[in-house]
């Protein structure tokens, strides 16, 4: 904790920002000129209360680390964003969603409380009852109202470290939201968390994604594969215990690297092919929820340039933008080498928390295809048209304008952040591109 303060106190002048594993695709982590903190080099802190469930970790603990502690204990962090790799300081700052976001909403709901560091070096204690204006202003609130140190996750009980999974597929677009539609059928609404309830136990039992063919036109447009998981049970031998896998730091190919228009629409294609309708397979939970994780190396095949990863949200009866967003790519050339369908619930009372009632769809795209800024300003228009938003933590490329139509109660945030940072000491590249931060010391 000393070590935090002395490193406020030795940024002298200069902006300050913490930072997690660096999983954020876009400049969210990223602090031009200013003082960086790393989050992971901290000693790591796991408490875990096997009764309870409630566990208490320093800000820079890894979800892998979490898992590794909790499985064995018959728990679960109810929400899990798609690397393990992610600390539960990214996890509140973007407010990260899962594939169970309608049953059990986003990680700020099982936050019981946290600790925030302002700019004099003060601890606070957080808490959505609390202290709700700065408790929801932190959570997905971008690293931008101080250091979170301290994290209390609600996790969820689980009868093994097992899952099993299923996959169908769906001949187009319509097919496939009614599969994701069919998976959370079960859970009722009632299920759905309150704004701003946060920590309440409940079914975050159904997993649910789509994996889009990018390539499919005309009237096979937006078909897929619905993997559908279900945690917890199967045979014995699915313990958390399976192999960790070794982390390796991943470098960028040289050049253009090997992903193109020809490998994208052959990997699409393939993987297409070999789709297997209705298997259903027992695995371990990490295998079935964090499939990136077994591949560390893939962005590095997006070449020097890297990739740019567009999600955007819309509202449940806006399918209409999801097909459009395909079409333009595909009729630019554009073709996503990823995109990757998922259902959203009720939102919270966070000003900046991504996820709503709706539909978000992610794109991966390589970085270096020139046009891609042309359109996607076009996505971003229809997408902001029609009530929907583009995920900020993942962005490299929005204006201010487009970021205030997309999020309405950007200035009720503002507000509370400059309570918060009234010294305007927190900042980040990409707070500063969209004017989310005033410049700072600019008072
Ligand atoms: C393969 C992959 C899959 C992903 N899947 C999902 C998904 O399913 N759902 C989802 O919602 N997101 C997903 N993400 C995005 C990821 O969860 C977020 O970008 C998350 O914020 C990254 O956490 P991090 O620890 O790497 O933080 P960083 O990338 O280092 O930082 C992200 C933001 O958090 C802030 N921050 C980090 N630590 C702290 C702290 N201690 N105090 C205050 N602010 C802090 C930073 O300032 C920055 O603004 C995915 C990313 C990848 C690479």
């Amino acid at each position: 904790m000393s070590e935090l303060a002395d490193a406020l106190r030795s940024a002298d002048g200069r902006a300050v920002l913490a930072r997690g594993a660096g999983r954020s695709y876009g400049d969210a982590a990223l602090c031009a000129d200013g003082l960086v903190v790393d989050m992971t080099s901290l000693e790591p802190q796991v408490s875990l209360d096997s009764r309870s469930g409630l566990l208490v970790a320093a800000a820079g603990t890894t979800f892998g680390d979490v898992l590794r502690v909790s499985l064995p204990q018959g728990w679960v962090p109810p929400v899990i964003p798609g690397t393990s790799a992610v600390t539960l300081g990214g996890a509140v700052a973007a407010d990260v969603h899962g594939k169970n976001h309608p049953t059990a909403g986003s990680f700020g709901h099982h936050v019981r409380w946290l600790v925030l560091l302002d700019a004099a070096g003060t601890r606070s204690v957080l808490t959505p009852d609390g202290t709700p204006e700065r408790f929801w202003a932190t959570t997905g609130g971008l690293g931008l109202t101080g250091i979170v140190v301290t994290v209390a996750l609600q996790l969820r009980p689980i009868t093994s470290a097992g899952a099993l999974t299923r996959q169908t597929s769906g001949r187009d677009l319509g097919h496939v939201l009614g599969l994701l539609d069919d998976a959370f059928a079960d859970s009722a609404a009632a299920d759905a968390p309150d704004p701003g309830d946060a920590g309440a136990a409940r079914d975050a039992g159904v997993h649910a994604v789509a994996w889009l063919d990018g390539r499919a036109r005309g009237r096979g447009i937006g078909r897929g594969i619905v993997q559908v998981t279900r945690p917890g049970g199967g045979p014995t031998g699915l313990r958390a215990a399976r192999a960790q896998r070794a982390r390796r730091n991943c470098r960028s190919l040289p050049g253009p690297g090997v992903v193109n228009r020809a490998s994208i629409e052959a990997a699409n294609l393939g993987r297409w092919l070999s789709r297997r309708d209705g298997r259903e397979r027992w695995t371990d939970l990490r295998t079935a929820l964090l499939p990136l994780d077994r591949g560390d190396a893939w962005p590095a095949a997006f070449g020097r340039a890297g990739l740019l990863q567009y999600q955007f949200a819309v509202p449940h009866q806006r399918t209409d933008v999801l097909r459009s967003a395909l079409l333009v790519l595909q009729d630019a050339g554009a073709p996503p080498a990823l995109a990757v369908l998922k259902k959203l619930g009720p939102g919270n009372a966070a000003p900046l928390s991504f996820p709503g009632p709706g539909w978000t769809l992610a794109l991966d795209l390589p970085a270096r295809w020139r046009h891609l800024g042309p359109l996607l300003e076009r996505l971003d228009g229809i997408v902001a048209g029609a009530g929907g938003r583009v995920y900020l933590v993942k962005d490299s490329r929005l204006r201010p304008h487009t970021v205030a139509a997309m999020y309405p109660e950007l200035p009720a945030w503002a507000a509370t952040r400059e309570l918060m940072d009234p010294g305007r000491v927190f900042a980040s590249d990409l707070g500063r591109r969209l004017g989310l931060v005033p410049p700072v010391g600019s008072r």
